[in-house]
């Protein structure tokens, strides 16, 4: 007797959003990265119970034509990319055109959207993968998505989750990242009615850092303008002083992702090894950009490691970017922060 099913479409997407959906702020993450791609100039995140009964993104960016919303909810489907050569050259957060059809397995999605050319948007809804209606409304320009009951119909996964607080903070640590790297972009976090972050938009980094750590922080960087053999270095980096006893001071960005690596860290803490103490870390937030061979971001679906061809090369080139800085610097009184 035949044994073997071909499962149905829903079934997929939930087995496949565990590669994309791992806690609430995964949610946020691909929600805000679709609105960077999208154009927005203001994105704001809401959130109660750290994400896991709602998430809201409302943006100002380009918004979805009504032709287009069932298709976007389907798996591998995206306007960022046509085809394999497309990857080499991607401009976009997004291009796998796998998020929406995963956070729509695990959920209740409710879209509101409206695109500039045409004078009423569309409310769609889909829960748990299946659509529940497709209407037209009244809509600003741009998009909002309502993300309840996150796992509702996965309770093995739901079980995973942490404490609302400690969801809370991880959607902080990305929505902090996440104003770093775009200084042009207003976001604005609240969480439990309470607005926890919120920036000016002005495409200042210094700006940013202001309004991100306070005045303290922001008066104590030096900017960083390096180019080395392989990589180009620009941002902040902190007066030795203003060390941490953890690297959550430590932020850096190739090409405007956000990054993990050890690498660079330890390139950035050599270059500190004789102003701070052992196990003091330095504030940093760092832009590196190089070239697009030099690089692969396709590493993981959530695209938080990136691997380098040359890794002796990068760490020189972010080494000598902090120390020059440091050691110039050195005697230049430090300017105040803008109010
Ligand atoms: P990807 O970002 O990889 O293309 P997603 O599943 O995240 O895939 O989104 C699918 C498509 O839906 C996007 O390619 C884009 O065309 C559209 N989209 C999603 N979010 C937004 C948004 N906030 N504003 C405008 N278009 C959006
Ligand atoms: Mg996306």
């Amino acid at each position: 007797m035949a044994k073997i099913n071909v499962l149905d479409q829903i079934t997929i997407d939930k087995i496949a959003a565990g590669e994309v959906v791992e806690r609430p702020a995964s949610i946020v993450k691909e929600l805000v990265e679709n609105a960077i791609d999208a154009g927005a100039t203001t994105i704001t995140v809401e959130i109660t119970d750290g994400g896991i009964s709602s998430i809201r993104v409302i943006d100002d960016g380009e918004g979805i034509a009504e032709e287009d919303i069932r298709k976007a909810f389907l798996r591998h489907s995206t306007s960022k990319i046509s085809d394999a050569g497309d990857l080499t050259t991607i401009a976009t957060l997004g291009f796998r055109g796998e998020a929406l059809s995963s956070i729509a397995a695990i959920s209740m999605v409710r879209l509101t959207t409206k695109t500039h050319d045409r004078d009423y948007g569309s409310l769609y809804e889909i829960n748990g993968g299946s659509e529940a209606s497709l209407s037209q409304v009244g809509a600003p320009n741009g998009t909002t998505f309502e993300i309840q009951q996150i796992f509702y119909n996965t309770p093995a996964r739901r079980k995973f989750l942490k404490t609302p607080i400690t969801e809370a903070s991880h959607i902080s640590d990305l929505l902090t990242r996440l104003s770093l790297s775009h200084p042009e972009i207003s976001f604005q976090f609240i969480n439990n009615n309470q607005v926890k972050l919120h920036t000016t938009g002005s495409g200042d980094l210094k700006d940013v850092i202001y309004h991100l750590y306070g005045r303290e922080v922001a008066s104590n960087i030096r900017a960083v303008t390096f180019t080395g053999k392989n990589l180009q270095v620009t941002g902040y980096v902190g007066n030795p002083s203003i060390n941490r006893g953890n690297r959550n001071f430590e932020n850096f960005f190739v090409g405007g992702r956000y990054i993990k690596s050890n690498l660079i860290s330890k390139a950035i803490e050599d270059a500190y090894k004789e102003y701070t103490m052992q196990h003091r870390y330095p504030f940093a937030c760092l832009l590196l950009s190089c070239d697009p061979e030099l690089v692969d971001v396709n590493v993981h679906p959530t695209k938080m490691e990136v691997r380098f061809a040359n890794t002796q090369q990068v760490y020189e080139d972010v080494y000598e970017a902090v120390h020059q800085t440091l050691k110039i610097e050195e005697h230049i009184p430090q300017v105040e922060a803008p109010l």
